[in-house]
């Protein structure tokens, strides 16, 4: 379940270079080329999805996965406060139309975010 377009999807078959931080079954997750705080981690199922939402009733076991394999990220960099986020529609920033959960930490955040 890939395609051939997709940025994420050449990442996850490592046809583009991304410095990879923590790999499961299902999941990948690598440093965000423009980071927006100290720690900024995507983590992307390995299958294509265009949005969370897709994920989570194509396959919610991967969406629980990317939550968990986060933490794990966080965790493993020292931090216990960490912000999550799905982008879904270029109305509200999403740019690459391959699930991808934002895990950001590191720095004080604000809310509501911008
Ligand atoms: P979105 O705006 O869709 O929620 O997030 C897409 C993210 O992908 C952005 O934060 C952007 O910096 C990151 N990104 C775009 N192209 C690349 C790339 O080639 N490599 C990596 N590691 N991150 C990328
Ligand atoms: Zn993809």
């Amino acid at each position: 379940m890939s395609d051939a377009d997709c940025l994420f999807c050449k990442i996850v078959a490592q046809e583009v270079p991304a410095e990879v931080v923590h790999v499961t079954e299902r999941t990948v997750a690598f440093r965000d080329i423009n980071p927006q705080a100290p720690t900024h981690v995507l983590v992307v199922p390995r299958d294509h999805y265009e949005n969370a939402a897709a994920l989570a009733a194509g396959d919610p076991v991967a969406s629980a996965e990317l939550v968990t394999a986060a933490a794990a990220v966080a965790t493993a960099e020292g931090h216990a406060d960490y912000r999550l986020v799905f982008n879904t529609g270029a109305g509200v920033g999403q740019t690459v139309f391959h699930t991808h959960l934002h895990m950001l930490a590191g720095r004080p955040m604000t809310w509501p975010p911008g």
